[in-house]
Parts: C-alpha cells; sequence; structure tokens
C-alpha cells in the first residue's frame, strides 16, 4: 500500500451541486461552503460580495443557530428576502426525547421519507457526547450489534448528520446568544459516530457534515473532539485521515481470524493484518493522536487471557489506547457480557503492557441508549407488533 498523502484541498472545495427540494428552494443544511457559495452566486448574490455574505449566514446558521433568515440582522432586508426565494434552512425532525436517570439522552429523529435514527447525548463531568448516526440501519451484519440486524434503508444526507448535532444543540440550549462568541463552556462538546450505521460506506456526506461541525466560523469542534468508528473498511481509512482529519476508532473485537470472521464479518474482506497495516500507515499517528481499538467483552467468546496476551501483540507499535466496552445486551441478543472480574483480569494485562484500557462505563440503559443498541423504532416497532402476535394466545 502506497503511503497516504497530506490533506487534498481540491477534494473539499470543488464546489458539489446543491440539491434542490420539493418547491425549487435549496437547503443551505449540509452544503459544504464552496457549494453554498456556488448557490449564493446562482441566486443572484454579487461576486464581489459572496464571501463576506456567505461568512455571513454561516455564522448565523452554524454558529448562533438562527433558523430563519429574517433574524439575520446584518443582512439587507432586500438580500434576507432573496434568500427566502431561493433557499430553506431545513433540519430533520426531532420526535421524541427519552432521559435516563443518569442523564443521558436519547432523541429519535425523522429524516425524508419517514425513516427514523436514534442520536444519543452523554454528558460527563469533563465533556458532552453526541452519539450520531450515519446511516438507517447498515450493511454489515457483526453478529453482536443490534443496529446489524437491520437491512440497510439508506445513507444520511450531510444535512441530516449534522442535523442531529443541530438538534441536540437546540435541546440543550447550547447556541452562544447572536453577537457573541461561544466556544467556550458547551454541553456539546464532543462527538462520536457510533451510532447507526458504518460511517465509511457514507463517505462524502459524513465528510462534508463533518467539515461543517469543524468549522471555525460555526460550530467550531475541533477535529480532536470528533471521532470515527468504523468496522475496518481498509479503502477508506486513509482518507479518514486527509479529509476529515478526525480521530479513528477501530471495532477489533477479535484476535483471530477465525473469531473476527464470525463477530465483525467485514473481517472477511479485510482481514486482521489487512487492517493493522492499514492503520500503522495512518498519516497522523503520534502519541496524542492515538487510534482506539474498541473490544466488545463477549463471555466465552473472545475474553479470555490468551486474547489479551494477543491483542497487545497484534497492535505493537500503534499508538493506541483499548476500549473496553461491555457488550450491551438486546431482546433475543445471541452473546452474553462477560463478568465484571474478566473484564478486570483482561483490562489489567493490557494496562501492564503500557496501554490506557478504560471500561466504558455503560450509560442510559433504562432508555436502550447504549453502544450497538440503537435501531430505527419503527424498525423495532415492527417487530414488536410481529412478537406480539405471535405470543397470543389462541382463543380457540
Ligand atoms: N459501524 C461503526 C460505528 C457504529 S457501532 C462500527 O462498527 O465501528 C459503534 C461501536 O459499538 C462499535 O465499536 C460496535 O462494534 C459497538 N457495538 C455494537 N453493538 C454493540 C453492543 N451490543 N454492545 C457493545 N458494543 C457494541
Ligand atoms: Fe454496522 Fe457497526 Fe453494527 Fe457492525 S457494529 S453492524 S458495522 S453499525
Amino acid at each position: 500500500m502506497t503511503a497516504p498523502t497530506a490533506i487534498t484541498p481540491d477534494v473539499l472545495t470543488l464546489p458539489r451541486k446543491a440539491p434542490v427540494g420539493a418547491d425549487g428552494r435549496i437547503n443551505i443544511v449540509g452544503l459544504p461552503r464552496m457549494a453554498l457559495q456556488q448557490a449564493l452566486i446562482d441566486a443572484g448574490t454579487p461576486e464581489r460580495q459572496v464571501k463576506m455574505r456567505l461568512g455571513q449566514i454561516w455564522q448565523w446558521i452554524y454558529h448562533w443557530g438562527v433558523r430563519d433568515f429574517s433574524a439575520m440582522t446584518n443582512l439587507a432586508k432586500e438580500y434576507r428576502s432573496l434568500l427566502e426565494t431561493h433557499f430553506v434552512i431545513e433540519l430533520p425532525e426531532l420526535v421524541t426525547r427519552q432521559l435516563s436517570a443518569d442523564g443521558t439522552r436519547k432523541y429519535l429523529v425523522r429524516i425524508a421519507g419517514g425513516h427514523e435514527v436514534e442520536v444519543v447525548y452523554i454528558p460527563e463531568d469533563d465533556r458532552g457526547t453526541l452519539c450520531i448516526s450515519s446511516q438507517v440501519g447498515c450493511t454489515l451484519t457483526c453478529s453482536f450489534c443490534h443496529t446489524g440486524t437491520q437491512k440497510l434503508v439508506r445513507n444520511l444526507t450531510a444535512a441530516e448528520i449534522i442535523g442531529q448535532v443541530m438538534l441536540a444543540r437546540d435541546d440543550l440550549e447550547d447556541w452562544p446568544l447572536p453577537g457573541t462568541r461561544g466556544v467556550e463552556n458547551r454541553r456539546l462538546s464532543n462527538i462520536v459516530l457510533m451510532g447507526m450505521g458504518e460511517p465509511l460506506y457514507n463517505f462524502d456526506a459524513v465528510r462534508d457534515a463533518m467539515k461543517i461541525a469543524m468549522d471555525g466560523e460555526g460550530i467550531a469542534l475541533s477535529r480532536r473532539r470528533i471521532t470515527l468508528s468504523t468496522s475496518g473498511v481498509v479503502p477508506e481509512i486513509a482518507r479518514t485521515a486527509s479529509e476529515i482529519g478526525c480521530l479513528l476508532a477501530i471495532s477489533f473485537h477479535a484476535t483471530t481470524d477465525e473469531v473476527r470472521d464470525r463477530l465483525v464479518p467485514i473481517n472477511k474482506k479485510w482481514n486482521i493484518n489487512t487492517l493493522l497495516s492499514a492503520l500503522r500507515e495512518y498519516p497522523k499517528l503520534s502519541n496524542s493522536e492515538r487510534i482506539t481499538f474498541e473490544y466488545v467483552m463477549l463471555k466465552g467468546v473472545n475474553d479470555t487471557d490468551a486474547d489479551a496476551r494477543r491483542l497487545v501483540q497484534l497492535i505493537a507499535g500503534i499508538p493506541a489506547k483499548i476500549n473496553l466496552i461491555p457488550f450491551n445486551e438486546w431482546p433475543d441478543a445471541p452473546y452474553q457480557r462477560s463478568d465484571w472480574d474478566r473484564i478486570q483480569a483482561f483490562s489489567d494485562i493490557i494496562f501492564r503492557a503500557g496501554y490506557s484500557s478504560p471500561i466504558r462505563k455503560p450509560r442510559g440503559e433504562d432508555i436502550m441508549a447504549a453502544c450497538g443498541q440503537l435501531k430505527s423504532a419503527t424498525e423495532r416497532a415492527r417487530r414488536e407488533r410481529a412478537q406480539i402476535s405471535t405470543d397470543q394466545p389462541s382463543h380457540q
């Protein structure tokens, strides 16, 4: 494999054509800067003004969370009505919000076509993390993952991906007051792409949405506060560094191909060795930007001392931390969570080998908000209805 190249700005700045909505107006949300700039010119913004207008509109929408052109008071009235004629500022719809006893919030978000995705906000002492989805369902079928039991319905658009962040900031009242510069003390300080879907199978939309999240004039989250989790789509890993630049987490979960084939079937395409070589070449490797290896603890499947020792041998030379995830059970799941003393013993071996090995505390368990438990509510309701009808006692 050739070494991945550095940032490729031409890929990032190529104007993509703005999608036109049913009433002919373009949704600004989710458009990369260059595409929005072009759309503003097409709508009649004089070219000599376009950079300034773009900056102003961007700031209203992404820094202050404004959804109404008429509130953009530093734009002339006529220009605001021109914007109104050509554009909309449209987010997916927030359908429900559940609050866990531990403060975790789970949102159900409806996107075009009536599909639904789940989004989870996890408050901690030093941060507030939003776990967002990149697809409805998933094409992959990891055997321990609830989302994996649901077929892929469709990829989310960039608007629907960044829209999840914007909806959560609405709910958390996390937008700075218009006119002020607010990047400190955010309730939503980190994003993880660990909800539904495989982000690297929806690369362009994920990239465009995360570029918006990182843009300094808008939401302005540092790239170090965004983590993309992949099951191991090897050909897209180098692009993640060069085109997005966020942190990377790998759903590793096993230390032999035989077990990983069963748990994470994409391993049959790109096995452990191929994956590790791609990671060794990941261009931003440094101690401050370690790759997170996620490892779900499944009782009697991947949790022996020998597994822990193999794991540290396999990743030798890669600046890494290992995140142990106690399996989050879901109805009819074919696995059980490893016992706590087993998880602790596994963690100790990794720790003694020099790696940080935090055990992820299950959050929001009372509202089924934990990693890998997300599944669209419509799909769940459909299954539950089917279940109820088979459980009905016969009256004959
Ligand atoms: N598709 C991506 C991101 C979404 S899954 C990926 O697979 O990495 C986010 C993380 O949750 C992954 O590490 C995944 O393996 C893990 N996960 C899935 N189901 C789980 C479960 N039931 N319990 C614990 N972790 C789970
Ligand atoms: Fe898809 Fe990730 Fe679940 Fe695997 S773990 S089925 S890749 S969402």
